[in-house]
């Protein structure tokens, strides 16, 4: 196994590490809405296939030899930097985020905005780690189907969700949300 490779379970198992505890807590939480619709369900089960099963054949078996290519070392560690700055905000926007966070759109009964952290400077933290991860892969797994068909899974997922998320968070939150929109950007922090 490359050093990449490693780089990419390592950040995998720091993932799972870092959302185990709210995973267990959020068990007991009562929810006020679900909207989690049956074409988001065939995505996220797309995604969970594209970050995990693809990756484990490429790096458990030579079955996908075949689609290999090789890039400059340069370009595998600038992925190994992309990955730890997706640690880093996912792990901050959980930290923020606590309880309020969820695998699919749901506002819990006790639900708070938060604008504090890193959601002061970015409304989807989470989304801009899933884009700095899905850009890293292919620097790291260099196979053109375990490296790359999560950034072609997540682009319809982020353009679907983040609409549907900042529509449900203005009919749940209003001008406070329409406010916050003002003040951040959505991936990246807002320029001026
Ligand atoms: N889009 C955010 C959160 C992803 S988790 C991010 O990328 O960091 C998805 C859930 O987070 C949604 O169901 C919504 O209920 C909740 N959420 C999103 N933004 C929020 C905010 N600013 N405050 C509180 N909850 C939020």
């Amino acid at each position: 196994m490359s050093i990449f490779e490693v780089v990419y379970w390592a950040a995998l198992v720091a993932e799972m590490i870092i959302r185990a505890p709210l995973n267990k807590k959020r068990k007991e939480e009562k929810m006020s809405e679900q909207h989690v619709s049956s074409q988001e369900k065939i995505i996220l089960f797309l995604l969970l296939i594209s970050m995990m099963i693809l990756p484990l054949i490429y790096s458990a078996t030579t079955w996908l030899d075949f689609a290999n290519y090789s890039l400059p070392p340069w370009a595998g560690w600038l992925g190994v930097v992309m990955m730890v700055g997706a640690i880093f905000v996912f792990w901050r926007s959980h930290a923020d985020l606590g309880l309020n966070w969820s695998p699919s759109l749901e506002i819990r009964e006790k639900h708070e905005l938060i604008t504090r952290g890193i959601y002061g400077v970015i409304r989807h933290p989470m989304y801009a780690s899933q884009w700095l991860w899905v850009l890293a892969q292919p620097l790291l797994l260099q196979n053109w189907l375990a490296g790359f068909i999560n950034l072609l899974v997540f682009i319809p997922f982020y353009l679907l969700r983040v609409q549907a998320e900042e529509q449900m968070m203005i009919d749940r939150f209003g001008e406070q949300y329409k406010t916050y929109m003002t003040k951040t950007g959505r991936v990246t922090p807002k320029l001026g």
